[in-house]
């Protein structure tokens, strides 16, 4: 019997998913599923985990190196509506794990309401955000977010709320495999100087990252208290090259994905990276890129 029967039109088999990410790179999924509402959600992560499946939640896939022999298991995209939804209510937001994080600080900044405009630039999902605390020099997300709603893997759903709610850099306490939303704390502002502000974030990010390249942010966090950027830049690796992948000349915390670049280029790399910073600092860089 197929495990998913009555579910065709979301379940795509050997789905090419390193085109979900921005890396662009990597092999099939053995499944792909786009689950419409949070019931069909619930309904294919029981019967994944009644068979045994191993199950992936993606976002935007802009933290994402999928390997080149592919995922095993499941796939599961939160693209429906059902997930896409916010709603403003005074000074709260809610947001759906599915909704752009980008479009969502642009209308905050037109609502008059801070809180997310040091998030500008950012790629990504409202979920993709909570589960890294994506955040830079200026903040992070976590430290607006009040409440989040989850799923287990039976399908149950939760809310977990602050101060059992933690987060920490680029981490977060929530064990349950799905978000499903966050509930985030905003305030009155003033939009032209909010305005000004994503501006300055933007210029920030323009001046010192590769945006027009095939990346996924920054590949190491950086250790306490020192930059794992600067470290790289002084093993002298900044412009070295594996393949198609290449350590960007702009910010050195980057590894940028050139034509002909296969995932084992950018492995390959990583762990180049690794050892040299090792050698040089005694320092063990630990990935926040996601590798699958
Ligand atoms: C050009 C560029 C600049 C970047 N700059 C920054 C930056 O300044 N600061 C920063 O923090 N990051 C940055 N990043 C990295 C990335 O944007 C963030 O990590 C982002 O939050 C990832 O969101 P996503 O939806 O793309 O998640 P994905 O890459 O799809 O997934 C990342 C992780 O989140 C999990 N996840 C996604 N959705 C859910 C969900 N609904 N439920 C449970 N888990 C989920 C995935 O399983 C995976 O483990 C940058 C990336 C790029 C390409």
């Amino acid at each position: 019997m197929n495990i998913f029967s009555g579910l065709e039109k979301i379940v795509e088999e050997k789905y090419p998913l390193g085109q979900d990410t921005w890396f662009g790179l990597g092999g099939a999924a053995d499944f792909l599923i786009c689950p419409q509402t949070i019931d069909q959600l619930a309904d294919v992560v029981k019967r994944c985990s009644e068979n045994g499946i191993d199950t992936h939640i993606l976002g935007f896939g802009s933290n994402l190196l999928i390997g080149d022999k592919g995922v095993k298991g499941a796939v599961i995209k939160l693209a429906g509506n059902d997930f896409a939804r916010i709603s403003f209510s005074s000074e709260t937001l809610v947001a759906g794990a599915g909704a752009d994080l980008n479009k969502i600080v642009l209308d905050c900044v037109r609502k008059g309401l801070g809180g997310l405009e040091i998030l500008a630039g950012i790629p990504g999902s409202i979920g993709g955000a909570v589960r890294m605390n994506a955040g830079g020099n200026f903040g992070d997300f976590g430290s607006a977010v009040e409440s989040v709603t989850l799923m287990d893997n039976e399908g149950n759903i939760f809310e977990k709320v602050k101060p059992e709610l933690s987060f920490d850099y680029r981490s977060t306490n929530i064990t349950a495999k799905y978000i499903l939303d966050a509930k985030i704390k905003l305030y009155q502002a003033d939009t032209t100087q909010l305005l000004k502000t994503v501006k300055e974030v933007w210029i920030y990010k323009k001046n010192t990252q590769p945006l027009n390249t095939k990346n996924a942010g920054c590949v190491f966090k950086n250790p306490r208290g020192m930059s794992a950027g600067a470290m790289i830049n002084r093993t002298g690796l900044k412009g070295m090259k594996i393949g198609g992948a290449v350590v960007s000349e702009k910010h050195a915390n980057f590894i940028t994905a050139q034509e002909n670049c296969k995932s084992s280029d950018v492995i390959k790399l990583i762990e180049k990276i690794q050892k040299a910073v090792k050698e040089k600092f005694d320092v063990e860089l630990e990935l926040e890129l996601q590798i699958w």
